[in-house]
């Protein structure tokens, strides 16, 4: 067989070979050991947490050793495109602070490698294709899927390994008339890799790939005629990688274990093709604990903290989502963080040794952790105008509350510069929840009074209050004013003292606060009273105290 009249007969219009990509794409001006990397979404419009995970390593990548970071729309699996899914990918990505150098964008590409959307490189993929039929590497199959089918069920009564390779792979043979013939018919085909590799697993070569997260890895050789070219011309993930990873000049391919498993068959066509591998980084799937306490994959559809949205609806601070997947992606970050707390999350240094190859395991209640301590690290004229823009986008009926800076500054700032400070701020819904008592507009009584106390008592602790009540009191002076006020009335001082006696007692000066705290806040839970207070204001402390309804 003439394979060049075969790759001629097949690509009749391309005349462009790799040699002459080769010169339009050459290699990088980059400084020694620059990284580049790249973001490879399909455009299905949802963005999920893994692709989160899998940006940041190849934003740190690129950007810790002066390297190029860029983004390849893969939408060669047509059916799932959907309108403005890049502006999505590059918004979500960007309001979690990672940011492309270059590649597909709004306004068209940035970058002399593209076109980075697949759909537009068919002349290159067709190019690479072309190349391989000439040197009788890959060859046109016209199997149907019946016939298909009949091989798999052939192979699986003969508990052979299923799928087109070698005797099975019945149009490797065919003359170039058959294929001729075949193509004036009208008749469909994809384009095959014709595998060397050996179907017997013992005879088998076995291929090693250094990865960068997991290590030497060793497995045996493809020996699959995998499809690279699907009917409609179209290349399958497989090729389009490789062609694509070289010709943009990647050097390093973050993406999910789930691509282990066809990683030989990457091998092959980057040997077949004679191009360099890139270097491997398959990162650890994303898992979380369910109810029984098992490790499983996160899920679309069971788990919504897969998308990102989620974040972004709760109004997670970035930062917080950023902290929250180094401590995940690196094992020695949170020994880095508690040396150097205040530092800046971008002067640790990632690497792909220290990740975890087992699932890395996604936890809420840790973000939620983290959250807290990020959050106190931020100042409180941040965390407002963080909280704005939030509220604009998903709380619109809330903006009042920024028309007054000062106070809600105040009112962010309760307790964090304590020596010990709070953590009460985790995310803005929590947040506005959390501080809703200071607006009148969204006070409500949440609790009840203890009952260790009558309502006939409440309502003279309210009285008594608000007769001894001097705004300028100290804290000090504030709480004797309590303590008398419980003395008087027949609570304990102190509550050890009620603890020791209960019969003395009708309960203790807690139980008496307790009261002031639900009617100043609708909680019986809160932050320092007297604080609390002297942000309220005089006026709206004895408003609230003296409207309250027992
Ligand atoms: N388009 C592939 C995906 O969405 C990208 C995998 C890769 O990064 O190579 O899974």
């Amino acid at each position: 067989m003439d394979y060049n009249l075969l790759a001629d007969l097949l690509f009749p219009n391309i005349d462009k070979s790799p040699d002459d990509y080769e010169k339009i794409y050459p290699e990088r001006d980059l400084a020694e050991g620059a990284k580049v990397t790249r973001l490879g979404p399909s455009p299905t419009g949802f963005i999920h947490l893994g692709n989160l995970y899998g940006a940041f390593v190849d934003e740190r990548l690129a950007h810790q050793s002066g390297g190029v970071f860029y983004l390849r729309i893969e939408d060669t699996d047509d059916k799932r495109f959907v309108d403005g899914a890049v502006k999505i990918i590059i918004d979500s990505l960007r309001f979690f602070g990672i940011n492309f150098d270059e590649g597909a964008g709004l306004n068209g590409d940035t970058g002399a490698y593209g076109d980075y959307t697949q759909s537009r490189r068919g002349d290159i993929y067709a190019a690479f294709a072309k190349k391989l039929v000439r040197e009788g590497k890959a060859y046109p199959c016209f199997l149907t899927e019946d016939e298909i089918a009949e091989i798999r069920s052939k192979q699986e009564l003969a508990k052979q390994n299923p799928g087109i390779y070698g005797e099975f792979a019945a149009h490797r043979k065919l003359s170039l008339e058959d294929v001729e013939a075949n193509i004036k018919a009208g008749k469909p085909y994809v384009l095959r890799l014709k595998s060397d590799g050996n179907p017997d697993s013992e005879k088998a070569r076995r291929i090693k790939v250094e990865d960068a997260i997991r290590g030497t890895l060793e497995m045996p050789e493809n020996f699959q005629d995998v499809v690279i070219l699907k009917t409609t011309g179209i290349p399958t993930y497989h090729f389009a990688h490789v062609v694509d990873d070289h010709l943009m000049r990647t050097t390093h391919v973050v993406r999910g274990a789930e691509w282990l498993p066809s990683l030989p068959i990457h091998v092959e066509l980057f040997e077949k093709l004679g191009l360099k591998l890139p270097i491997y980084c398959h990162t650890a799937q994303l898992m979380k604990l369910d109810e029984n306490g098992n490790k499983r994959k996160l899920s679309k559809r069971e788990d919504p903290e897969l998308s990102l949205d989620y974040y972004r609806k709760l109004g997670y601070h970035p930062a917080t989502v950023r902290e929250y997947l180094l401590t995940i992606l690196n094992s020695n970050f949170e020994e880095w963080r508690d040396e150097h707390q205040d530092a800046d999350i971008d002067e640790f240094t990632f690497t792909t040794e220290k990740m975890s190859n087992s699932g890395a395991l996604f936890d809420l209640n840790k973000l939620n952790d983290i959250s807290k301590d990020v959050l106190l690290r931020i100042p409180a004229g941040e965390i407002v105008e963080f909280l704005k823009a939030w509220a604009q986008e998903f709380k619109p009926e809330i903006m009042y509350i920024f028309d007054d800076k000062e106070y809600l500054e105040k009112i962010i700032d309760l307790g964090r510069n304590d020596k010990k400070p709070r953590k009460d701020l985790i995310y803005a819904e929590q947040i506005v929840g959390f501080i809703s008592y200071f607006f009148d507009d969204m006070f409500v009584i949440e609790d009840d009074i203890p009952t260790e106390v009558s309502d006939d008592d409440a309502k003279e602790i309210l009285k008594k209050y608000m007769e001894s009540y001097d705004h300028s009191d100290d804290q000090s002076q504030w709480f004797d004013k309590i303590r008398n006020i419980a003395v008087e009335l027949g609570y304990a001082a102190k509550p050890k003292d009620y603890k020791k006696n209960p019969d003395d007692y009708k309960g203790h000066v807690g139980h008496v606060s307790t009261v002031i705290r639900i009617a100043l806040m609708g909680r019986a839970q809160s932050p320092d009273v007297w604080c609390i207070q002297q942000i309220m204001g005089e006026e709206m402390t004895r408003r609230r105290i003296t409207s309250y309804e027992i």
